[in-house]
Order: C-alpha cells, then structure tokens, then sequence
C-alpha cells in the first residue's frame, strides 16, 4: 500500500528546480527579529526573506531558536523588537488570520488520542469550517495519501509514533493552506513514513505552496530544500542554496591515487603548484585539502611534470552535513 501510495503521489511531483526564485512575492519577511526568555535571548536579530514556492531549511542545534522563530511567525508569542510578516499580514496583530492560512506542525502535535484518526481530521475541519463535501474529500484523500486507510477508525492513542506525525502532518494540510510551518516532521519516522512526507511536501510545493521546515535532518534539508539558513544561539550564520553554500564553506577536498613510491615526491609538487593547501598521504592514496577547483588541473599537471603517474583524482563531494560542521568548528573557535 505504501509504495502505490509512494507512486501515486510521485507521478505529479517533479524533482526539486533549483531556479531562480527571486522574482516571486516574499512569503515571509523577517526584520530584525529578536526575543528573550528570562533574559536570555532566544532569537537575536533574525532577518530573512522567504519565497513564495519556496521549501525553506532553518537548522541549528537543540535550542538555537528555531521553534521560537516559528512561534514569532504565528504570532503566537511577540518579540522584544523587530517584525515579521507571514503571507503579507503583520505576526503581532493578525496571528489568527496567519495561522488560518498556514499549517503548523509542531514538535507536540495536538491531536486527541481519544477520536479515531478521521474524526480527529474531522474535528479540524469543522474547526475551520470547511464545506462538508469538500472536507470529506480532503479527508479521504489526505489519509491515502498518508497511507493511514488501514488505521483511520483506531483511536489516535493507539498510533505508533509514525502514524501519529502523519496524521499531525495530514491535520497541517487538511485546510489546503498556502505556508506550512514545519518544526520537525520526520524525527522517529521509519524509512517508509519518513519518503511519504516527502513526498507530500514536494506535492504540496509543486502546487505552489511554500514551506518552512526545521530539521536537524541534514540530509533531508539538502534534499528538500531551494535554501537554508543555519542559526546558531538565536543568530543566522549562514543562508544560501545547499550546493552554494557547500562550495563556499567547505574546503574542496581530492583525493589522488598514485603508486605509493611516489608519495614524497607528490606532496612537494602538490605544495609547489598550489602553495596553502594540506597534503595527508597514506599506500596509494594523497589526500589534498583546499584546493580551489580551478587550480586542480595545475595540480594534475604539476604531478605529471614530476614524473609521477596519476591513476585517479576524485573530488570528494560535500554535503550540507560538512557545511553544518565547518560553520559550527567556527561558532566554537570564536
Ligand atoms: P530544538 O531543536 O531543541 O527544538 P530550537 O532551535 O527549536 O531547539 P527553541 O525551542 O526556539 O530552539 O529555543 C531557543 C532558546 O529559548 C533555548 O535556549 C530555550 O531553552 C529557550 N526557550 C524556548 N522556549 C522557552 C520558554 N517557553 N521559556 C523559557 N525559555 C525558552
């Protein structure tokens, strides 16, 4: 069931394009947006535009403000200073009508254990006061598409933990929002549950709808996401395109296979063609960090001059997880 579920939704999901998307209207627009607890800031200083269309990454570790962000947006809380607006409408004075036209998935969902899974679903949308024919289709098509069939008369407080966040995720879209805010969707998911939520927010994209998700998940940021932006202790570090990021924050590293006589003998031409940058050699292999990818033909070529034969060079390749690393070894040095 899963995997027809899995197909259905895949045949309308295009891949993620990684276009240009700044000529579309800004979802949210956040200025200078700072809040404390107990004197202790929270949120510091927080300016970021999102588009709309957008899947937007906020990352950090435990307590860098991301769940606080969330709740500024929704006006749920309000901030110390600075502004923000969601969908064009201001978070300290139209909240309600926000959180209206998004869907918000929160770290504690709040479904109630004791209705089954499609009365929980039910309940939200005579809350929202969706047409009754239409709620029904949404309803019947949102627990297919969350492959819950099988278990939508279960009472919610028999759910496993991974039907619980996908009914929780099919509750945040049942009223056909334009924003979903996503503050962890797929902690404790099974391979499975955690590919239908993706799938489900590439859908939702691909109809136009913007997402914010927050995840510690890095592999899935730099798999779901136009853009991230990585904050640390309430501060934005880093914002940019997985890809762009990745060469702008990590050192490009290759890796050289040459027989092992030759080692000495590589790392001085290495250094001598491109000077700053870190040999390691061991058996066959020379590792180089550093090197800025237009000066690797020099390098290759430096190598040739000396005699040496270079059965390989491959260039290791980065990911959003080396980004996280390298930005976080200089949060600490600093
Ligand atoms: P996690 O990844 O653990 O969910 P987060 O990035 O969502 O963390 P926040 O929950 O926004 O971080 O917390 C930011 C900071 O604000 C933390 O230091 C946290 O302890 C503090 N904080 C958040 N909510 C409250 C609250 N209601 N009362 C006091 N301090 C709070």
């Amino acid at each position: 069931m899963a995997s027809s579920t899995i197909n259905s939704i895949r045949e309308h999901v295009p891949e993620i394009a990684t276009e240009d998307q700044e000529h579309r209207p800004v979802a949210i627009d956040i200025r200078e947006l700072s809040r404390r607890y107990n004197d202790q800031p929270a949120v510091r200083e927080l300016s970021l535009q999102i588009q709309s269309g957008e899947v937007f990454g906020l990352l950090g570790h435990n307590g860098a403000g991301k769940t606080t962000t969330i709740r500024l947006l929704t006006g749920l809380i309000a901030p110390d200073s600075g502004s923000s607006r969601v969908l064009g409408m201001d978070s300290m004075t139209h909240g309600a009508d926000i959180r209206a036209r998004t869907g918000v998935l929160t770290e504690t969902p709040a479904l109630d254990s004791r209705l089954t899974g499609r009365e929980n679903l039910q309940f939200f949308a005579d809350f929202f006061d969706i047409d009754p024919s239409r709620a029904r289709q949404r309803i019947d098509f949102l627990i297919d598409a969350f492959d819950l069939n099988e278990r939508e008369s279960d009472r919610v407080g028999s759910y496993s933990r991974g039907m619980h966040q996908r009914l929780a995720l099919a509750r945040a879209m049942l009223h056909e929002p334009e924003l979903l805010l996503l503050d962890e969707p797929t902690p404790g998911l099974d391979p499975i549950a955690t590919r239908i939520v993706h799938l489900m927010i590439r859908a939702f994209r691909s109809e136009g709808g913007t997402v914010l998700l927050c995840t510690h998940n890095l592999e899935e940021a730099e798999r779901l996401c136009d853009r991230v932006a990585v904050l640390e202790r309430g501060q934005l570090i880093a914002i940019g395109n997985p890809r762009e990021l990745t060469s702008r924050i990590v050192d490009q590293q290759i890796e050289i296979e040459i027989a092992p006589r030759y080692r000495d003998r590589a790392r001085t031409a290495i250094i001598g063609a491109v000077p700053g940058v870190t040999v390691a050699a061991a058996e066959n292999l020379v590792r180089v960090d550093g090197v800025p990818r237009e000066r690797i033909p020099d390098l290759v070529q430096a190598l040739a001059g000396a005699g040496i034969p270079v059965y390989r060079v491959t260039p290791r390749v980065s990911s959003l997880e080396d980004v996280y690393f390298a930005l976080h070894e200089d949060g600490r040095a600093s």
